[in-house]
């Protein structure tokens, strides 16, 4: 049986990780500051730890687990990374983890090790229009991420490379765009926009008003979690193909057009009151030829599709409260 350890097991993809570990059969441990909020985790074993301390890194990543997966971070959705309140702590702390896991993976003897990197690498001056942005993964350099989330990613992704080129660790890295899905951050300031938006649909009655930072042209791409995961397992299963890889859809919308599929499967019409708030770049798409020529995969939710799992269970949410 394959063992494999989720560093992150506690958020929004690691604890949905580790649902397709167990069901693939492996013997699964996770290790996070917290247990899954919103389902019991299915996890074997669970260690709650602080991974900033090198002590727990070192007593949860403690024999040669066949696959490590990096997902624990400090972040959130624009109103976290791009406020420019939580700078510090955000790359502080998730420098802290990223140094601590790899080192221990590596003296662990760890054979594979997964990280999570993200679309927030990419230079802020290829995406300045919202009708053509460029997330081509050559594109990263020369870089100039917008915002310090992305410029820590930058670090993380250089650090486990260097792990892998100098001691021989076996590396995948992903740069993910956007995933979303069922059981994410809904409501404490963590949220992104799929999440947010189907929050203020449901909240909100047919005909009243609902708010959106910016005029909502600016541009996306969103991911279902459960394609987000083939990709994973695809790049971890690869025996040629390691990355940096985009793991994103390529069906790009705008930010207004987002909240009118979301009213319409909510089968609600409401006003949009643009107001200020923290944006990111301008546009962003995910670029999957890459992925697509050497993993032979590309997603095939349609954005929707995600979106009509993902409002029924915020609508649940909202609901309880
Ligand atoms: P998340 O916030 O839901 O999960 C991250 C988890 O890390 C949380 O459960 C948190 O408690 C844990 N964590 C934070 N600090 C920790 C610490 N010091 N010790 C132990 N655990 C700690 O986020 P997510 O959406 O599941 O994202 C997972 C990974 O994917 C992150 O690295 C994130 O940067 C990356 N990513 C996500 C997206 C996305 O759209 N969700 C996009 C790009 C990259």
């Amino acid at each position: 049986m394959k063992k494999a350890i989720v560093c992150g097991a506690g958020g929004f993809i690691g604890s949905h990780l580790v649902k397709r570990l167990k069901s693939e059969g492996y013997w699964v441990r996770g290790v996070d500051l917290k247990l899954p909020e919103y389902s019991k985790s299915l996890a074997d074993d669970f260690i709650i730890g602080d991974l900033r301390d090198p002590v727990v890194c070192k007593n949860s990543i403690n024999f040669d687990f066949d696959e490590l997966y990096q997902l624990a971070a400090d972040m959130g959705g624009a109103g976290f990374v791009f406020s420019g309140e939580n700078d510090a702590d955000i790359m502080h702390n998730s420098a802290l983890i990223n140094l601590n896991v790899i080192e221990y993976a590596y003296k662990a003897k760890v054979k594979k090790v997964f990280y999570s990197s993200s679309a927030c690498i990419y230079p802020e001056f290829n995406q300045l229009s919202e009708d053509n942005p460029k997330t081509e993964e050559s594109s990263a350099y020369p870089a100039q991420p917008d915002s310090e989330y992305g410029w820590e990613k930058l670090f993380s992704e250089r650090l486990f490379l260097a792990f892998k080129k100098n001691y021989g660790i076996d590396v995948r890295i992903a740069r993910f765009h956007n995933i979303f899905g069922p059981e994410g951050s809904w409501k404490d300031g963590r949220e992104k926009a799929p999440a947010a938006m189907c929050r203020k649909v449901s909240e909100t009655s047919d005909g009243g008003e609902i708010e959106m930072w910016g005029d909502g042209l600016q541009t996306r791409s969103f991911l279902y979690i459960d394609e987000c995961l083939e990709g994973v397992r695809k790049l971890m299963d690869s025996e040629t193909f390691f990355g940096p890889v985009n793991i994103g859809s390529e069906e790009m919308v705008s930010i207004k057009y987002l909240a009118e599929i979301i009213m319409e499967i909510a089968g609600k019409k409401q006003k949009i009151k643009h107001i200020a708030g923290p944006l990111g770049v301008r546009g962003r798409n995910s670029d999957n030829s890459l992925i697509m020529e050497k993993l032979n995969w590309k997603p095939s939710y349609s954005l929707r599709d995600g979106l009509i799992l993902t409002y029924k269970w915020i609508d649940e949410q909202v609901k309880k409260k």
